[in-house]
């Protein structure tokens, strides 16, 4: 049986009786549903080996090649399997450690994330460092063995249900810039930590506001070497895209798919100009296809190169542009809510959210100035 057969046999047997509900649900701008079924889900994934795919053996993984392991994330999100509550710790923080944690962090952060006990959240952004990363005012220092953490994060995704955060801060007083930063790794169940969830136009709240006033982690949870943050907080950033790409494009294909439903149900598919908007989507759709596998393979060749900030431009710009043609297709009734307690049917929530896509994981304009500057080799703006 191959690796595609075996995880699709699985679902299809373990996704029922008590998690039949929870098909469906979760995902951008759906994290509010359902998290402990969720939760519950991810260790049951993780008991039966089907979390972190890609891993080493020796820590839990199956040293899956990138092709079965875009098997996985395809037959994943056909089987409508619920979206995965451990995904930051999976594809951010866990090969992370892999690649530049010491032994002993290996051995003491990656099985709980495998086994979906440890959830974690990324603690890069502050009210004055987005886009511009290396402007972080987040300070810590060593005192009685420890780290000593103060400061504010925001944007924080999922910090409400976090176990962890990584933390970039200044660990060197005076240091200026991507210099004397640090990458702690930072318990979020302690008194000097306070998570202020935002409410976002969905109405949901999926980010929060993350103050640390006098936090503690031990000395040793920093990621390389004191000082040296900067290397390893890009390296995470370098994983934030991989295999789960392809099981993206699942989720797109139903999402257009439903739009197209809407269309014909409203009488919009009859429209010369939307029917036109409809043919363009799908088109690029395909096109989005195609060069998420020509993304892979060269993947599976090495470094990722320029095609990855292609590919974040491209199916984040699409994406918002499916969101305001699932609006047009609607007409007015994309304009109101159903009636109390005024949920957002799944079109609406795709538009509203999909303005984030292209702020997320990069915005559309740095996104831009690193095509221009590292492939065309533009001189900088
Ligand atoms: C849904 C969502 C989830 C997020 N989750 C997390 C998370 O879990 N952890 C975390 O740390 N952060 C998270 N973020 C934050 C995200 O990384 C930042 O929003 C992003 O990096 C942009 O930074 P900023 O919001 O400070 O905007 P700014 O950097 O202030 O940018 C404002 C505008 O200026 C433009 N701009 C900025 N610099 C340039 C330039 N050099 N050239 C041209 N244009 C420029 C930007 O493109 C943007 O349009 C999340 C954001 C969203 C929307």
């Amino acid at each position: 049986m191959t690796l595609r057969e075996e995880i699709r046999s699985w679902l299809a047997e373990h996704l029922s009786g008590e998690f039949s509900a929870a098909r469906g649900l979760g995902g951008p701008g759906r994290e509010h549903e359902g998290h402990d079924i969720r939760l519950a889900w991810e260790r049951r994934l993780g008991e039966a080996g089907w979390t972190c795919l890609g891993w080493p053996k020796e820590y839990g993984g199956r040293e899956a090649t990138l092709e079965e392991q875009v098997a996985f994330h395809e037959e994943y999100a056909r089987a409508a399997a619920p979206a995965r509550v451990g995904h930051i710790g999976e594809g951010l923080i866990g090969p992370t450690v892999i690649d530049h944690g010491t032994e002993e962090q290996r051995r003491r952060f990656l099985p709980p994330i495998r086994r979906g006990e440890e959830l974690w959240c990324q603690g890069y952004s502050e009210p004055g460092a987005g886009s511009d990363l290396a402007g972080v005012q987040t300070r810590a220092r060593l005192q009685d063995g420890e780290w000593v953490i103060t400061g504010q994060k925001v944007w924080t995704s999922l910090a409400h249900v976090a176990d962890w955060c990584f933390v970039l801060a200044r660990t060197e007083p005076g240091s200026q810039r991507h210099r004397g930063l640090s990458y702690l790794l930072v318990p979020m169940d302690q008194p000097g930590v306070e998570v202020r969830p935002i409410v976002q136009m969905t109405g949901t709240s999926e980010f929060n506001e993350v103050f640390f006033d006098g936090a503690r982690t031990a000395a040793a949870n920093v990621l390389g070497a004191p000082g040296e943050g900067w290397r390893v907080a890009m390296a995470t950033l370098g994983y934030e895209r991989g295999a789960s790409t392809l099981g993206q494009q699942i989720g797109f294909q139903r999402e257009y798919a439903k739009v197209v439903e809407t269309a014909r149900r409203t009488g919009a598919a009859q429209d010369p100009v939307l029917r036109d908007r409809l043919v363009q989507s799908w088109l690029e759709l395909q096109i989005m296809r195609l060069n998420a596998l020509r993304t892979m393979t060269s993947l599976s060749a090495g470094e990722p190169g320029p095609e990855v900030s292609i590919g974040k431009l491209y199916w984040s710009e699409w994406h918002r542009r499916l969101g305001e043609l699932a609006q047009a297709v609607q007409g007015r009734e994309g304009l109101v809510a159903d009636g109390p307690p005024y949920e957002l049917n799944d079109l609406q929530r795709l538009y509203l959210f999909s303005r984030a896509d292209t702020i997320y994981a990069g915005s559309s304009e740095i996104q831009r100035n690193i095509i221009a500057e590292r492939t065309l080799g533009l001189p900088k703006g």
